[in-house]
């Protein structure tokens, strides 16, 4: 199928009480991954890319190699920009054929983030591409995305920010936290936030930022083959489930995803330490992602 922007996804998973998972990635074998295990399953997707991401892999070469993974199945598969951190980079992402963007203003004034919200909405939505908003911090860090504090989303402004901006979905924060470590604070979900939040906006799916599990069996590879990874904690796959039957319509995994290629990545050269072909060892990491992803998508969309 071509690309889709998230309108459909995001309504089916508010009314039938599922989340869409957002699986970032970065290059051929990460894309194919997620397209590969989706596609099969035949459930919707929404394929991420970080504006880091977007400037490694490059944001022409990136759409090309998702519309031709997603060419070959026929689920819904969104194209989408995460934490899009300007108007250009969001521009960019809508120039090049992603079907979807995030412009992540929750760093800067409210006032400020509801004029450049606005101005994405309105740019985007002239192509068919449907625009994420973030209200509230979210602690951690993960990728180009950093904050020391959290501030849970307030139900009013949440209200005031859509009314204004015509905005698709919003980042709420809940309690979540970006990057392997969440436990700076333990996470502990604020359901009565994402229900006030909700009870504002009910027609607004809302999206849950920074929800990796960080799997044991993962960063255990990784420690066996020598890899250092001083302090992890995910949120648990409870909470996950949970908050996949609320009015969270998109759970992000990214953390998940690049531990799982790793591991795969040092498990295989330990064991082999005569192989030098890439093809082995990021044959070894995309199997490793696709376990991952088939794992994900059971917890959040209810799918075996
Ligand atoms: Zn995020």
């Amino acid at each position: 199928m071509t690309l889709v922007n998230t309108k459909k996804m995001f309504s089916d998973a508010l009314k039938k009480g599922y989340a869409i998972p957002a699986f970032n990635v970065c290059n051929l074998e990460s894309a194919q991954a997620v397209a590969e295990v989706a596609g099969e399953k035949k459930v919707p997707v929404i394929i991420a890319v970080s504006e880091g991401a977007a400037n490694y892999a490059g944001y022409d070469y990136i759409t090309a190699i998702v519309k031709t993974a997603a060419k070959k199945y026929k689920n819904q598969i969104a194209l989408h920009l995460d934490h899009g951190k300007s108007f250009e980079a969001c521009k960019t992402a809508v120039d090049a054929g992603f079907t979807s963007v995030m412009f992540d203003g929750s760093a800067l004034p409210y006032e400020e983030n509801v004029k450049i919200t606005k101005k994405v909405v309105n740019y985007a939505h002239k192509f068919g591409v449907t625009v994420e908003a973030e209200l509230g911090k979210i602690i951690g860090t993960e990728d180009m995305v950093h904050s020391d504090t959290e501030n849970f989303t307030d139900p009013d402004e949440a209200k005031d920010f859509v009314k204004r901006t015509g905005v698709d979905s919003l980042a709420i924060s809940i309690g979540t936290a970006h990057g392997v470590n969440k436990s700076i604070k333990t996470p502990v979900i604020q359901y009565g936030v994402i229900e006030s939040v909700h009870n504002a906006i009910p027609t607004t799916p809302l999206v849950a930022h920074g929800s990796s599990t960080v799997p044991k069996k993962w960063v255990d590879l990784i420690l066996k083959y020598g890899g250092e990874i001083k302090k992890s904690q995910g949120i648990s796959e409870v909470d996950i489930k949970k908050m996949a039957k609320t009015a969270i319509c998109k759970i992000n995994m990214d953390t998940d995803l690049r531990l799982a290629h790793t591991a795969g990545v040092r498990e295989l050269l330990a064991t082999h330490p005569e192989k030098f072909d890439q093809r082995d060892y990021n044959k070894a990491g995309k199997t490793y992602v696709k376990e991952q992803v088939a794992h994900a998508i059971e917890l959040v969309e209810g799918v075996k």
